[in-house]
């Protein structure tokens, strides 16, 4: 099926159209230098920006694919999680068309569609699978059973990984969003040069918690370490960003990594699919990848410029449920939060 997709729920308007997991458009257009003033995301400045950039977007993706409504079978929007003002903007232009155009709508789950980033580049790919999720806002490991049948098998207590990147960042100095700059510094850096601790969940009978993960202590301990360095070194001589940069990164990595693997092995499943932003991350390609295949397990990861918000993922999504008659009420509202496990309540019931 022939899926145009809608993308608001952050700061990346994102308009897409797919044929179920081939892309034939892709338009993103991200807010970040916006956004980057303000050191994060302001959610009425997001709004406005998005009712701006939505109809141009659209018409560009259905230029761009050389496709014109006659060929498009259904529309998808995201509708949740996210903010709730700039959701609103997708859905409602999500909703209208497919009114006025006369199309099947379907609300769709930011992070399924994060999920649904991997088939992008491995269309074979079948469930069961565990996925690794890491994004701004989500680190979880999840059971994907199906398609909208997920399990949450661990989570972060406290930041996210990319929210990690990105206070790390602003802490060296280094500019909003923090991933990639940090990717690319750590490059060309030492990952032992300083020893930091991987957050750990203590368990109530002893032990840590095999999947659950932590990155305020993280977070903290480069406080401190930068506060010292910025303390002790010499006025003329600069913090070793690379080096930081890269024993954070590792840290991060091997984190994701071994509880990755722990849950993998656990629930006998054979393959690892990474998503959202942090799956750009090199540090944590290389090392998940290393570590899967010596255990005889696949790391599977989105094709990088699909790792960050876009509407590909999401028309992709979309284009699954289509297929298996799911369809939404043009009663859906939107939802700042839910849970993975809801997902088919987008096709069954009427939020709000
Ligand atoms: P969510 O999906 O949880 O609602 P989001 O949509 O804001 O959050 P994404 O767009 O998936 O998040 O990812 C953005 C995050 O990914 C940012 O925190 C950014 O720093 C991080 N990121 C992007 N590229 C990289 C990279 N190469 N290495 C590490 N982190 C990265
Ligand atoms: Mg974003
Ligand atoms: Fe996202």
């Amino acid at each position: 099926a022939t899926l145009l997709g809608i993308e608001t729920s952050c700061d990346e308007t994102a308009v897409a159209i797919v044929n179920n997991r081939q892309v034939l458009s892709s338009v993103v257009r991200s807010q970040i230098e916006t956004h980057r003033h303000y050191g994060g995301v302001v959610p009425e400045v997001a709004s406005r920006q998005h009712l701006e950039a939505v109809n141009p977007a659209i018409t560009e993706a259905l230029t761009q694919a050389q496709l014109s409504w006659a060929d498009i079978d259904a529309i998808g929007a995201t509708v949740a999680p996210g903010l709730v003002g700039a959701l609103l903007v997708g859905l409602m232009a999500g909703k209208t068309l497919a009114l006025v155009q006369n199309k099947a709508f379907l609300g769709v789950h930011h992070l399924e569609g994060h999920i649904y980033a991997t088939y992008l580049d491995q269309p074979d790919l079948k469930p069961p699978f565990l996925c690794l999720l890491v994004s701004g806002g989500h680190t979880s490991l999840i059971h994907v059973k199906d398609c909208g049948v997920y399990g949450t098998v661990g989570q972060t207590r406290d930041d996210a990984a990319g929210e990690a990147f990105d206070k790390v960042a602003r802490l060296l100095d280094l500019g909003y969003p923090g991933g990639p700059v940090i990717d690319r510094l750590a490059a060309q850096g030492n990952a032992k040069a300083f020893p930091l601790p991987e957050g750990r969940i203590s368990l109530p009978g002893g032990g840590y918690h095999p999947y659950d993960s932590s990155f305020s202590g993280l977070k903290t301990a480069m406080l401190r370490l930068t506060q010292r360095l910025r303390t002790d070194l010499p006025a003329h001589v600069e913090l070793p960003l690379a080096d930081l940069a890269a024993s954070f990164q590792a840290t991060v990595a091997q984190s994701l990594t071994k509880r990755a693997i722990a849950a993998a092995l656990d629930l006998g499943l054979g393959t690892i699919a990474v998503g959202g932003g942090v799956a750009a991350n090199r540090g944590l390609r290389q090392t998940l990848t290393a570590a899967a295949r010596d255990r005889g397990l696949q790391a599977v990861f989105p094709p990088l410029h699909l790792c960050t918000d876009n509407a590909a993922m999401i028309a992709c999504a979309a284009a699954d449920h289509f297929q298996r008659g799911h369809r939404s009420s043009l009663d859906l509202g939107v939802r700042s939060r839910l849970a993975l496990e809801q997902v088919m309540e987008l096709y069954t019931a009427t939020l709000n």
